[in-house]
């Protein structure tokens, strides 16, 4: 950040009184704007053992498959925001079951929050960032056409899950460069 949102004047970095670490601070009205990470909310859609994947229409990543699931949106609750993108990406309505997969990135700063849901009414189909939406059995997952690391964890996981027969919440850290940090 280079100028102050609040009033425009040019902002310093530095370690603010009483922090431990830098900001960018304005000096002219006192602001600390901090910078916190980001949230992407999504659902891992079942329906029959079968996961719902989508095929990126957008980049990064473009025509490769993941789960529906995006930032979350000031005002919204997690599930909320699970349960928007589900129907943006993937119009299906699911049921919401537990929290499933969190993922820490601390090397860009995201967190994923991944809710596990059924599909109970069949219906499903193609929002305007995806190509194409399918139903996929574990035997049939695109492992090498994966969007994102996080993508494949979370699936890694529904696998194992399905075969013990109990689904339980995955907390993950992720210090990798993320696929799409690379591109
Ligand atoms: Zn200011």
């Amino acid at each position: 950040m280079n100028f102050c949102s609040n009033c425009g004047a040019a902002t310093i970095r530095r370690v603010p009184e009483g922090d431990n670490r830098p900001r960018d601070l304005c000096d002219q009205c006192g602001t600390i704007h901090y910078q916190n990470p980001k949230i992407i909310a999504g659902c891992v859609v079942l329906e029959n053992d079968k996961v719902l994947l989508c095929k990126r229409a957008i980049e990064p990543r473009y025509g490769l498959w993941t789960l529906p699931a995006g930032f979350m949106e000031n005002g919204e609750t997690v599930a909320q925001a699970a349960l928007r993108e589900t129907w943006e990406e993937a119009r299906a309505t699911p049921d919401l079951d537990q929290l499933y997969v969190v993922t820490s990135i601390p090397t860009i700063s995201q967190v994923y929050m991944l809710y596990l849901a059924f599909l109970t009414n069949g219906q499903y189909g193609s929002g305007p960032e995806s190509l194409e939406t399918k139903l996929f059995s574990m035997d049939e997952i695109p492992w090498d056409e994966l969007a994102f690391h996080t993508v494949r964890d979370a699936l890694t996981q529904l696998k194992s899950d399905l075969e013990i027969g109990t689904f339980s919440l995955h907390c993950i850290d992720r210090d990798e460069t993320p696929i799409s940090a690379r591109v």
